[in-house]
């Protein structure tokens, strides 16, 4: 593996990963190995990228009356998200727009990301994300995600606002209501500061210099301690030797060196 063989382009993605396991990072990102979706996670992704494609065509002002008739579960999604008498479609904006991409520069890494909806007022500005999974999650997981970390660090490293004055907002259009299953969009706020801003700044470096020393060396990545318990669920167990079958095979093929006689040459 070759440092120059890398891209260099990070995502919030690519950040997740590395913290999930350094490893895992490698083998799909860097040796670009990839992992079969199941059926389930790929009709929910078909349908997050309806409604996504959806929700940019109508922010165009295209005409979505025919795609709507067509599609009920997505009409009836957009109806509830209208009914929750929020400001989302349009409030005294200066700026808004949907798929917008933001990008800058780290320490020889190019950072993209592209929110689903930028809105802009004089002195403010709001990151709004759709979520399409079933289930919200909650506030403090989001804080804590490189999603909401990334995407309003690179707000505020592209604009002259100040993290106070940017904030990014959740929206989670599938949700129901637990009793009468009714749609009932949810959505989760979240605020921003000067602290945190450093902080993401001080973590995008630790992260980018330790991925630059990763790939120079030529030996594998790290990977996550056995403890974590990551490792059962992950699909590359066999190929990191992780799982119980590949220690049998280690076991039948791998002779205890102890035991073989010395060979006089
Ligand atoms: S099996 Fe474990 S060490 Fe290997 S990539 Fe997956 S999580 Fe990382």
């Amino acid at each position: 593996m070759q440092a120059e063989k890398f891209p260099l382009r990070l995502s919030q993605a690519h950040l997740s990963l590395l913290e999930y396991c350094p490893r895992r990072f490698e083998h799909t990102v860097v040796d670009y190995l990839s992992i079969p979706a199941s059926p389930q996670l790929l009709e929910g992704q078909l349908w997050g990228e309806r409604f996504h494609l959806f929700m940019q065509q109508q922010e165009m002002g295209l005409p979505m009356s025919a795609v709507m008739a067509q599609d009920s579960d997505l009409q009836a999604c957009v109806d509830a998200l209208q009914l929750t008498g929020t400001t989302l479609f349009g409030s005294g904006e200066l700026f808004r727009h949907s798929e917008y991409e933001q990008a800058f520069t780290l320490n020889g890494y190019r950072f993209t990301v592209i929110y689903d909806l930028l809105r802009v007022w004089n002195n403010r500005s709001e990151i709004v994300d759709w979520k399409t999974y079933l289930k919200p999650r909650k506030q403090a997981e989001l804080k804590r995600n490189w999603q909401t970390r990334l995407y309003l660090y690179a707000l505020v490293e592209s604009t002259d606002l100040a993290p106070e004055q940017v904030e990014m907002t959740y929206w989670f259009v599938r949700t129901r209501n637990q009793i009468n299953q009714v749609l009932e969009p949810q959505h989760v706020q979240i605020a921003y500061s000067q602290d945190r801003h450093e902080q993401t700044h001080q973590d995008l470096l630790r992260i980018t210099e330790q991925l630059t020393d990763w790939l120079g060396r030529s030996q594998p990545f790290p990977q996550v301690p056995e403890t974590m318990e990551r490792c059962g669920s992950c699909p590359f167990v066999s190929r990191c030797r992780r799982n119980q079958d590949s220690r049998e095979v280690e076991r039948v093929f791998l002779p205890d060196l102890g035991r073989i006689k010395e060979v006089t040459l």
